[in-house]
């Protein structure tokens, strides 16, 4: 429910205020009671005094009817009065004592006279209606004549007097009977004195100054019934009392009304007014002060309290309170609550906490070392008990017990006080136990206050056995589990790592042992793993000191981690290799493991590991080095470009090949009779736009492993042909027969399960004539099983399609591949050629390779004839055709086509 709020009053001013009204309604309050009370006083006073008035007033009357009755008995027992009533002169008595004056001289309002029997006798009388009648109207009032008639019939002596209130005509009378005697009283009585008093007319009269207050009599109605009970009467100036008079008959004949005045009461109030004004001003004025001091020096507090609760309610953000005008009191009760139930869930919180911390501290596992500056403060029993300690050995000891000391100028604990204090909470460390033992462990520290001084938590976790089970997993994971060595993925990481951290301060050895390949191929498994575990094991002889690792079947990595390292690790691989030159027994079997190793150059580590093992790859590939059991082949940034250059010409090769950046000159064959050209060698020439001239001993054997040859060879083939249709057109616009075109195919792209169907394509494609088409091969090629091999050329052959058998005299060279293979051709080598201006034995050897050929019907070809002498050599042998720069050299196209067309006639 909203409150109405008629002012939004500052705390400081309302707590003024509230103080304020507090201490008026306790002074007003105060003086309303008392004066209460007072006035309650006064009243009871006051009515105390009234029914005194009353009394007085009542006895008064009493008195005045008494004092009647006794004066009446001096008229009542005098002689004269007597002798009057016993028959004397009435004229006489009347003349001597019954007079207007004797009335007033008695006080009496009436006087009468009567027999015994109560007729009247004579009487007097101060009345307006007639006496006469007046005397009858009193003595025929019930009461008088009752009396009368009651004396009667009692003895004389008992005859006595009556006296009392009566009311005649509207008017109080005090009225009494005496009976008359003579003065001695001896006599028996003689009749009646009836004396009566107006109390009407003469009441209070003479006794008003003695009466405390005002009364007056009032007649009352016959039927008015009696009350003793006196009826009050107050108003805010009189107080009045009504009693009833009662009349000789017994019954009320008149009030008696008293009226007082309420003087006191009047004063009292009047006296309280002052008091109240008076109290009121000096509480005004008290007020005023109080306010002023209580504001400045109490109230002011509640304005700091204000600002309090303000600051509170901001920082607690509480819901719907947080406005300055809500009710500071309501506000904070809220508070009071909110902050209560904070507390408790605080409470709770906390005690939810130390029981978590007092289970963590009594941990079986967690050891905790609380450290108070460098001393240890407290520590648990898990703690102890790793450290092998009593509590009494450790407890107020400097950390440094515990920790190892380390011999870096810094010790180990400045370390990671400086780390913590940098933000780091983890540290992988070791402790020390009591008997020296070092434990690897995991610590963690946490800042925490002891004693209101700032501390720091150690928990501790002995890492010793999850350490074993990392290695044992990271051997599980990362060695190579039939050498033992560490497996690619590892030895790879390492180096890879190495490159990135420390380039050009360490290298690698890359070994291989090419032979590995064969041996489980050739001897089975079982004598490969062993074959390996003997490898591994001479590595832990020879190159202990580095991480090896195998990456593939045959190849080896060996990390040379340290550059001061490097010279004991070339020796250990001299002598690795030496052991490997050898042949190895496993089993029962010698095993010729020989490798090959490549020393990488700390100065070209900076490059990738991919990049490295290339090059180690690319420098063994094309070493012309001799191969000997203490060479190692080293390779720095010369090596590491070349092979670099390979890579990129490797990478390049696909494109080169299809867009014929690698297209085919054609070195002439002369008739060594007449110098004729006989045909043409088509020979690949790639200019390479960033390498310039490549030669095809470079790319011919990158594309063979790339197998990319089998495209280089049909690009070169239908060049080849191509260019003899252009050829052919010459030779017959010239009337002049068609010249041969031989075409070199490598070994992969002979036993290429399509080139038949090629061939055939060509053949027809280019209208290549039976015999024009020579397709040389190297005795290598031959090398497979022999008939598949002689099938394979039969098929060919059958398109008209001549073989000429390349190189021939280098390599394995045999009489008995000229004899077996359906050969039309051999080419002489070079370096049989370049030999026979000095070397006899080659004199004759070229001779009667040429006699054989001729004999089986071979065409000769020598090759690489650049000398006059060679070539006449070689025509008088009978060696029919030559090619050689002495006739010409490889030439383009156009260039050729040239020629031709020029050399007619
Ligand atoms: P090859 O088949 O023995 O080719 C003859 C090589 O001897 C050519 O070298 C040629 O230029 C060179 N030559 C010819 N006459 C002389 C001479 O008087 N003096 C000297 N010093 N050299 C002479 P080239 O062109 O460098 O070819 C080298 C080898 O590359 C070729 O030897 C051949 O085995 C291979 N080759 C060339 N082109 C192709 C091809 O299109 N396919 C295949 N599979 N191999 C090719
Ligand atoms: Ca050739
Ligand atoms: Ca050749």
């Amino acid at each position: 429910m909203k409150q109405f709020r008629l002012l939004n009053l500052k705390l400081q001013t309302k707590t003024t205020l509230y103080f304020l009204i507090g201490l008026l309604g306790v002074t007003l309050s105060c003086l309303y009671i008392t004066r209460y009370f007072f006035l309650v006083s006064l009243d009871n006073l006051e009515n105390a005094e009234s029914t005194r008035a009353s009394k007085q007033a009542y006895n008064l009357i009493i008195n005045m009817v008494e004092e009647l009755e006794e004066r009446s008995y001096d008229w009542a027992y005098w002689d004269e009065t007597h002798a009057l009533l016993l028959g004397g002169s009435v004229q006489e008595y009347r003349e001597r004592n019954l007079f207007e004056g004797s009335l007033d001289s008695l006080s009496l309002d009436m006087m009468i006279f009567t027999t015994l029997r109560g007729d009247v006798i004579d009487s007097v009388a101060r009345y307006q209606n007639s006496d006469h009648n007046f005397s009858s109207i009193v003595m025929s009032e019930p009461a008088i004549y009752h009396h009368v008639q009651a004396m009667n019939k009692v003895m004389d002596s008992f005859r006595e007097s009556y006296s009392g209130l009566l009311a005649l005509d509207e008017q109080l009378w005090s009225v009494s009977i005496t009976p008359v005697r003579n003065s001695d009283g001896t006599a028996a009585s003689s009749g009646w004195l009836v004396w009566g008093q107006n109390l009407s007319s003469r009441f209070p009269g003479n006794f008003e100054s003695i009466l405390i207050a005002q009364s007056d009599i009032f007649h009352i109605g016959q039927s008015h019934q009696l009350s003793l009970i006196p009826e009050v009467e107050k108003s805010r100036h009189y107080m009045s009392q009504t009693i009833d008079l009662v009349g000789m008959s017994g019954t009320p004949v008149a009030h008696l009304k008293t009226t007082l005045e309420r003087v006191h009461f009047l004063k009292g109030n009047v006296l309280f007014s002052y008091l109240f004004m008076a109290v009121a001003f000096v509480a005004i004025i008290i007020t005023a002060i109080t306010y002023i001091l209580f504001r400045r020096r109490v109230a002011v507090r509640f304005s700091d309290l204000e600002k309090d609760i303000d600051e509170l309610f901001s920082s607690y953000q509480l819901e719907g309170l947080n406005q300055p005008n809500k009710d500071e009191l309501d506000r904070l009760t809220k508070l009071v609550q909110a902050l209560a139930s904070d507390s408790s869930a605080t409470k709770e919180q906390l005690q939810d906490t130390q029981q978590k911390f007092a289970a963590l501290y009594e941990s079986q596992t967690i050891a905790m070392i609380l450290v108070l500056g460098r001393e240890i403060v407290e520590i648990n029993r898990t703690a102890l008990e790793l450290l092998d300690y009593d509590i009494g050995e450790v407890v107020h000891q400097p950390l440094d017990l515990i920790c190892p000391d380390d011999d870096k100028p810094e010790c180990q604990i400045d370390t990671m006080y400086r780390m913590f204090q940098q933000g780091q909470t983890q540290f992988e460390s070791q402790m020390i136990t009591k008997s020296g033992e070092l434990i690897d462990c995991h610590i963690e520290v946490k800042s925490i206050k002891y004693q209101g001084r700032d501390a720091v938590m150690l928990s501790v976790r002995d890492v010793r056995e999850h350490k074993k089970q990392t290695k044992l997993i990271e051997d599980l994971v990362e060695r190579d589990h039939l050498s033992g060595l560490w497996n690619r993925k590892a030895i790879m990481e390492k180096a890879r790592n190495f490159v990135q951290t420390q380039p050009n301060q360490f290298s690698l050895l890359y070994i291989t042992i090419p032979n590995l390949m064969q041996v489980s191929e050739v001897y089975g498994h079982q004598i490969f793993d062993q074959s390996l575990e003997s490898i591994a094991r001479l590595f832990g002889e020879e190159l202990s000191a580095f991480p090896v690792g195998r990456i593939s079947s045959h190849e080896f990595l060996v990390l040379i981690e340290r550059i001061e390292e490097f010279d004991i690790a070339e020796l250990g691989a001299i002598r690795f290799k030496e052991a490997l030159s050898r042949k190895r027994q496993i089993q029962t079997l010698m095993v010729d493991l020989r490798c090959q190793v490549v020393l990488i150059e700390p100065e070209i580590t900076h490059h990738s590991l991919d990049k490295l093992i290339h090059s180690s790859i690319h420098a063994l590939e094309t070493s012309r080095i001799p191969a000997s059991p203490s060479n190692l082949l080293r390779i720095g940034s010369e090596e590491f470009d070349v092979a670099q250059a390979a890579a990129a010409i490797k990478r390049d090769l696909e494109c080169a090949i299809e867009s014929r950046e690698i297209h085919a000159h054609y070195q002439p064959i002369v008739d060594s009779k007449t110098a004729e050209i006989v045909g043409f060698e088509a020979l690949a020439r790639w200019q390479h736009p960033q390498f310039g001239f490549v030669s095809p001993g470079v790319f011919i054997p990158l594309a063979e492993r790339d197998h990319q040859i089998i495209k280089l060879g049909e690009s070169i083939l239908e060049q080849a042909c191509e260019f003899m249709t252009r050829v052919d057109k010459i030779r017959r616009s010239q009337g002049r027969t068609s010249l041969t075109i031989h075409v070199n195919l490598s070994a992969a792209h002979f036993y290429y399960p399509g080139l038949p169907d090629y061939l055939v394509h060509i053949i027809q494609r280019y209208n290549v004539l039976p015999g024009q088409l020579v397709i040389e091969v190297t005795e290598s090629m031959l090398m497979g099983i022999e008939e598949e091999v002689i099938a394979r050329m039969e098929m060919i052959k059958s398109l008209g399609v001549l073989f000429a058998l390349d190189d021939f005299g280098t390599g394995y060279s045999s009489f008995s591949t000229l004899c077996c293979f359906p050969l039309d051709i051999v080419k002489l080598d070079k370096s049989y050629i370049d030999q026979l201006e000095e070397n006899d034995r080659a004199k004759s050897l070229v001779r009667n390779i040429a006699n054989m050929a001729q004999e089986l019907g071979l065409t000769t070809v020598a090759e690489g004839v650049e000398t006059a002498s060679q070539a006449r050599k070689l025509k008088n042998w009978n060696i029919e055709e030559i090619q050689g720069f002495y006739f010409y050299k490889p030439m383009a196209e156009n260039e050729l086509l040239k020629l031709i067309s020029g050399s007619h006639g």
